[in-house]
C-alpha cells in the first residue's frame, strides 16, 4: 500500500513542478488575470530589488493584469507597504496588500470580536488595529523588565494582569522579553482568550551568516508555555484571499501566485485554488525543490508548484521564445 502511495505521490510530483517553458509562460500570461506576489525572495531581497522583478510587475501591468502583495510580514502596515512599494517603483495601493498585520485585525473582525487584545508586536499591527477599533496592551517594551534583575518577580507580574483581556495576539516583535512570555502565556491560558498569531516563518532572509529569528520564533516563546497552539493568519493559512477575492471578484483558476517557499506560498496558493510558481531567487534552491518531491509525506507534495523557475523575470523572458 505504502508503495503505490509512493508511486502515486512521485507521478504526482512529475506532473507538477514542470520547469517553466515557452509554451507554460505563455499559457500562464494568457489565462491569468491576477498575479499575486509574494515580497521577500521573489520581488525584493531586504532592501535590494531582484533583477528582473521591477520591470516584469511594470510590464504585467501594462499588459492588463491585476498584481497583488502577499507577504506574512507582521513589521509594516497596509499603509507602509504602499510606501515601500512606490519608492521603489511597484505599483500599489493598499486594496492590492495583504500583509499579517492587516490580516490579523480582519480575523479578529470577522469573529466580531469584542475585548482586549494582549499585543506581543510592533507599531504595523497596533496601526491595523487601531483602524478597525480594537483595544490593546503591551506595545514596546515590557515594563516589568525595565531594568530588572537577574531575578524575576513572579508576585509583579501577577499585579500587572489585566483582567479584561480575552485575546493573545502574537507577531514579530524587537522588545520580546521573558515578562512578554510570561503575560503571553498567562493570558492564553485563561478561559476562553482567543490566540492568534501573523505567521510561523522561523527565520527573516538575511544574505550574510547573521541568524535572523523570525516571528515563528516569537510564537514559539509564547506557545510553548501557553501549552495551546494559535491560530495562524499569514500563509499557509487562506485568511489573507478572501478579503482580496470578495474586493476584487477574483477567480482563483484565473490567480497565479508565486513565491519562493514552498510550505507558505505555494502551499496557500494551493489550498486557495490558485496556480503556482516557484521562484529560486529566495529561500529554496531547485536541489531542495528536488528533495521535496522525493518526500513521501503527502503533506509535503500538496505544498508542491504547478510550475518552477529561476527567477521571476523568465515569465515574460520565456514567453517571447519559441
Ligand atoms: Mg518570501
Amino acid at each position: 500500500m505504502n508503495v503505490i502511495r509512493q508511486l502515486s505521490f512521485s507521478a504526482l510530483s512529475r506532473m507538477a513542478c514542470q520547469r517553466l517553458s515557452p509554451e507554460s509562460a505563455r499559457d500562464l500570461l494568457n489565462n491569468v488575470d491576477n498575479f499575486m506576489f509574494d515580497c521577500d525572495g521573489v520581488l525584493w531581497s531586504g532592501p535590494k530589488l531582484i533583477p528582473g522583478s521591477l520591470e516584469t510587475i511594470v510590464k504585467l501591468k501594462k499588459i492588463g493584469k491585476k498584481i497583488f502583495y502577499v507577504t506574512n510580514n507582521s513589521s509594516s502596515s497596509r499603509r507602509m507597504y504602499v510606501e515601500k512599494c512606490n519608492k521603489l517603483g511597484f505599483p500599489a495601493t493598499e486594496d492590492d496588500i495583504v500583509c499579517t498585520s492587516y490580516t490579523a485585525a480582519l480575523y479578529l473582525k470577522s469573529i466580531n470580536f469584542k475585548g482586549k487584545i494582549y499585543l506581543v508586536g510592533n507599531p504595523a499591527i497596533a496601526e491595523e488595529l487601531d483602524k478597525f477599533g480594537f483595544q490593546y496592551i503591551g506595545l514596546g517594551p515590557d515594563r516589568a523588565s525595565d531594568g530588572a534583575s537577574n531575578y524575576f518577580n513572579p508576585a509583579l507580574l501577577d499585579t500587572q494582569l489585566d483582567p479584561e483581556v480575552n485575546c493573545v495576539l502574537v507577531g514579530f516583535d524587537i522588545h520580546l522579553s521573558y515578562y512578554k512570555m510570561m503575560k503571553a502565556a498567562t493570558y492564553a491560558r485563561r478561559k476562553d482568550c482567543i490566540f492568534i498569531a501573523t505567521n510561523e516563518d522561523s527565520h527573516l532572509p538575511c544574505d550574510g551568516d547573521i541568524v535572523i529569528p523570525g516571528t515563528g520564533s516569537i510564537v514559539a516563546a509564547c506557545k510553548i508555555p501557553a501549552r495551546r497552539e494559535p491560530i495562524i493568519v499569514g500563509k499557509p493559512s487562506t485568511y489573507g484571499f478572501t478579503p482580496l477575492q470578495k474586493l476584487h471578484n477574483l477567480d482563483p483558476s484565473r490567480t497565479l501566485m508565486v513565491g519562493d517557499q514552498c510550505s507558505t506560498d505555494i502551499a496557500f496558493g494551493r489550498k486557495c485554488g490558485l496556480r503556482t510558481l516557484l521562484v529560486f531567487t529566495g529561500v529554496l534552491s531547485m536541489s531542495d525543490l528536488e528533495q521535496l518531491k522525493q518526500s513521501t509525506d503527502q503533506q509535503t507534495h500538496e505544498m508542491l508548484p504547478e510550475f518552477c523557475t529561476s527567477s521571476l523575470v523568465d515569465l515574460m523572458d520565456l514567453s517571447k521564445k519559441s
